[in-house]
């Protein structure tokens, strides 16, 4: 059963790709817009899920199939939305697609790649490497196929398309633009990391062992910049003494006034990742309050009973390098004791929280004081990240919720005609 117009959804992470396929299997035509050019994400560019620890690959390869099994689903990547006009079950939506540069003929063979003459810094492992500008996204892309990123390029080179024996490469495409009529649209554009460089005194872009949480699930994941190797950014080597920054920017007036709900779990898990690399390491996590509600208690529980893992409850105040080693210094207040403490640290992790993404969301949909997106117009549904800060198996109830109200709506305007 097919019933009326599609539903839109806007982002191919866990929640879009969640939203996507529970609506497709229900029934319902789906186009999936994505503008990065791949789907899956922050999921991604995770090394492992708390609390279980287990990688986030073999649920996107399950998503990723169930996508590729599914007639009923379009899949735009490079794609964003640029207009949305009329109203419950009859919207128009203008799509705009940005080259790929390379077709469905792709094997993945990576000639292109290897005789690609230019680089650019890869944004999947926050810059901290480089790709060539014929890429492929990561290993279990989705789509899988190459991109180029023309405008990284020098000038005129055509060395890729020389180079693809599979006629794979079409650097004649250009931008298109499709007009879509849909039933109903759900945003699941999600999120992205707080900018650390805006708080001041913790050190982040001016110290080179500073990093972010989200840094540290690249430094961590196999495909990530180092080979999983948790290494300091300056000289390469194992840190010995790591310090988790609590609520960097978080529940604070100046940055984000609320908590991300997710950052306490992720540094227990990051400080577990530490733990397990470098057995003769320490860490430690200064906290405000540890917020792991629901059953992520027992997964703090089973990460606080390590020795070699201090919670200290106070806010951190400053951190300050000695330049020739790059060690850190972390000062802050050990509330408990009621004492100031400075802690020696080879690596300092700031857990930064979630800044909501609704840039090129239309006007129809609302957002709150903090930023998230609320329900909008009728047809109008938010679901994951983009909607209220929540880890993933919360992000994929959220959107299961948003499909089905999507689906309402596409069965009321074929009723009505
Ligand atoms: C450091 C850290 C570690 C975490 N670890 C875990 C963990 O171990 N376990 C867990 O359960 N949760 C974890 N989380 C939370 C998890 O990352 C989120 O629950 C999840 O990413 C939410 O998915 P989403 O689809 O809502 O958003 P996203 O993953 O951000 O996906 C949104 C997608 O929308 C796309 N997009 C954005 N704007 C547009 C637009 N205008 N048009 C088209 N596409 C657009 C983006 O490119 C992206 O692909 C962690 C979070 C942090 C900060």
């Amino acid at each position: 059963m097919t019933a009326g117009k599609p539903i839109l959804v806007l982002g191919g992470g866990i929640a879009g790709m969640t939203a996507a396929i529970e609506a497709a299997e229900a029934g319902c035509e789906v186009v999936l817009i994505e503008k990065a050019p791949y789907l899956g994400g922050r999921v991604a560019r995770t090394h492992l899920y708390f609390p279980k620890l287990c990688p986030p690959a073999c649920g996107l390869e399950v998503n990723f199939k169930r996508l590729r099994n599914s007639s009923r689903i379009k899949i735009l990547t490079q794609a964003e939305l640029v207009e949305l006009s009329g109203s419950a079950g009859d919207y128009a939506a203008t799509v705009k697609i940005a080259p790929r540069y390379v077709t469905s003929a792709c094997t993945m063979c990576g000639a292109c790649a290897d005789l690609c003459p230019a680089q650019r810094p890869d944004e999947f492992n926050y810059g901290l490497s480089k790709t060539k500008a014929a890429y492929l996204p990561f290993a279990m892309a989705f789509p899988d196929t190459y991109v180029i990123d023309r405008p990284s390029c020098k000038e005129a080179c055509t060395a890729c398309a020389d180079a693809c024996k599979y006629g794979a490469v079409d650097l004649s495409q250009t931008e298109r633009r499709e007009t879509l009529q849909v039933a109903a649209v759900v945003a699941a554009t999600g999120w992205a990391p707080y900018d650390a460089a805006r708080i001041d005194g913790l050190g982040y872009g001016r110290f080179k062992n500073v990093i972010t949480n989200a840094i540290m699930e690249r430094l961590a994941a196999p495909n990530g910049p180092t080979g999983g190797k948790i290494v300091r950014p300056s000289d390469g080597k194992a840190p010995r003494e790591v310090v988790f920054v609590q609520c960097a920017g978080s529940r604070d007036e100046n940055h984000l006034p609320y908590c991300s709900t997710v950052c306490c779990a992720a540094s227990l898990k990051q400080a577990a990742y530490v733990r397990a690399q470098h057995p003769d390491s320490k860490v430690a996590i200064f906290y405000i309050d540890v917020r792991t509600s629901g059953r992520l208690e027992d997964f703090y529980a089973s990460v606080a009973a390590d020795p070699n893992i201090g919670l200290i409850k106070g806010k951190v105040a400053k951190v300050e390098e000695d330049a020739a080693t790059g060690d850190l210094v972390v000062r802050a207040e050990d509330v408990l004791h009621g004492k100031q403490i400075a802690l020696h640290a080879d690596l300092v992790v700031l857990a930064t929280g979630i800044v909501p993404q609704t840039q090129g969301l239309p006007a129809g949909f609302t957002v709150d004081d903090y930023g998230f997106v609320g329900n909008g117009k009728a047809g109008l549904y938010p679901a994951g990240c983009a909607r209220r800060p929540e880890e993933v198996s919360a992000s994929v109830e959220d959107a299961t919720g948003a499909a089905l109200r999507a689906f309402q709506c596409v069965v009321r305007s074929a009723h009505h005609g």
